[in-house]
């Protein structure tokens, strides 16, 4: 039994008395987010300025406090004065647009300082009119209705679901989840309530525990899996570019917003927009069921998992292949089975960037030099062994862990492996917690060093 953090999330259909009030909240969110902006900008401005004419650190205008909890007294002292009708919603409205720009600020200050990793965060910026509608409740009555077809939010009352509340009321009613938060988005035309969940968690282990699995992901197929399994890429996207480029097409036609003569968006444009929008939702969402279908039934399976380590950004800014890359969703299926497979205490492993999984025989290990992306079989030059080439792939994969392990037999066909100088095989695992036992059966020094560091088991 573990305890995770897990957010459930409910497609909503407001009535339309309900959805301008769901419209309110996040507005008086957005105002409540630049009002406190425009306060912080202004101090650091005022103390800029000050600085500059040279008087001394203690003499400066004091700083506003970037706290949620000091925002938000700032905002109890102004809110007659600057938003009289701020009683219409629930206070929680303000407090999460205060909320989420004490986490902007900090997320600034960190990155600028250098203790935050990643890509560099920029000032935060006023939220226009466009800006996504959201909400967050962290006080209050909010939870799930009893009839496990409602919510229950603040001021907003009693929404009707779209699909059923059973599976988290279950959890509630029997008092293994805990509901911490709520939070109210409009996606794609639609509005959605999301509760972020405490819940204990006792995931049955994968029914073959001793079971390694290697994953070659790709193209052509989505993923091939070292049994000999082929998952067809079901290509999503593809399925709707019809229905997209002929709206593209409508869209061009119609008068769209236009910056520098400020004109307007028609309203024909706009409903254009929106009909794109669905489409790229329904892609998006059948895409992200097909990946936890799969990535849940792999982990329940499969004791061990073995990725490759793709650089999947990178992939993605070659213009040829982007479309393709983003529209399997390769990422997104490695970050649902690295969370799965610790929920079951499944292993993972990543195999590294530059691991040659399809350039190596997986019968001998010899490892080619050139390998063209045209050539669909593997043909092995020592020893004439012929493979699908994702499967070749798939299983070099899967005997990463196998030697170590030591479960299974030596390379069949006697040759040497010859590495080739510089490119090291390594595997570097996502949670580190302990080391295998198993003995590599048949190997050089090298590859046992790699192999003892291969093998550890997530948590
Ligand atoms: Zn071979």
């Amino acid at each position: 039994m573990t305890i995770v953090l897990q957010a459930y999330r409910f497609a909503l259909d407001p009535t339309s008395m309900q959805e301008v009030a769901l419209r309110s909240h996040c507005g008086g969110q957005r105002y409540a987010f630049n009002w406190g902006l425009a306060l912080i900008k202004a101090n650091l401005d005022q103390r800029g300025a000050e600085r500059s004419y040279g008087l001394a650190d203690t003499g400066l205008t004091p700083s506003v406090s970037w706290s949620a909890y000091g925002l938000r007294k700032l905002w109890n002292k102004a809110k007659d004065a600057v938003a009289p009708w701020w009683a219409e919603n629930s206070k929680e409205a303000y407090s999460s647009g205060l909320a989420n720009l004490a986490t902007a600020l900090g997320n600034w200050n960190t990155s600028k300082t250098g203790t935050r990793k990643g890509p560099k965060i920029r000032f935060p910026r006023f939220k226009g009119r466009h800006a996504g509608l959201s909400c967050r409740f962290t006080t209050g009555s909010f939870g799930l209705a009893d009839d496990r077809r409602h919510v229950k939010l603040p001021r907003i009352g009693v929404v009707r679901t779209h699909e059923s509340t059973r599976k988290l009321a279950r959890h509630v009613e029997r008092g293994t989840a805990r509901i911490r938060s709520a939070t109210i988005t409009h996606r794609g035309g639609r509005w959605f309530c999301a509760f972020s969940v405490e819940i204990h968690r006792s995931d049955p282990a994968p029914s073959r525990p001793d079971s390694v699995v290697g994953i070659d992901l790709g193209i052509k197929s989505l993923a091939v899996l070292s049994t000999g399994e082929v998952i067809e890429n079901p290509r999503h996207l593809a399925m709707v570019s019809r229905g997209l480029r002929r709206l593209q097409r409508q869209a061009a036609r119609r008068v769209g917003p236009d910056r520098h003569t400020r004109r307007i968006a028609s309203s024909r444009w706009r409903k254009t927009q929106s009909r794109i929008a669905r489409l790229h939702t329904a892609a998006a969402n059948a895409r992200r069921d097909g990946l936890h279908k799969l990535s849940a039934r792999l982990v329940r399976t499969h004791g061990t998992i073995v990725l490759e380590n793709l650089h999947v950004a990178g992939m993605l800014r070659n213009r040829r292949l982007a479309r393709h890359i983003a529209s399997v969703g390769m990422g997104e299926l490695r970050r649902q089975i690295t969370y799965k497979t610790a929920r079951v205490g499944g292993a993972l492993h990543l195999a590294d960037r530059w691991y040659p999984s399809s350039k190596t025989c997986s019968a001998c290990g010899a490892v080619r030099t050139k390998l063209r992306l045209s050539e669909r079989t593997f043909h092995c030059d020592q020893c004439g062994f012929e493979l699908d080439r994702d499967l070749n792939a798939a299983r070099n994969l899967a005997q990463l862990v196998c030697e170590v392990a030591g479960g299974m037999s030596s390379p069949s066909c006697g040759a040497t492996r010859n590495e080739p100088d510089g490119n090291p095989r390594k595997t570097r695992t996502t949670r580190a917690t302990g080391t295998a036992t198993g003995r590599p059966t048949r190997s050089t020094p090298r590859r046992e060093a790699k192999a003892h560091d291969a093998c550890t088991r997530a948590s």
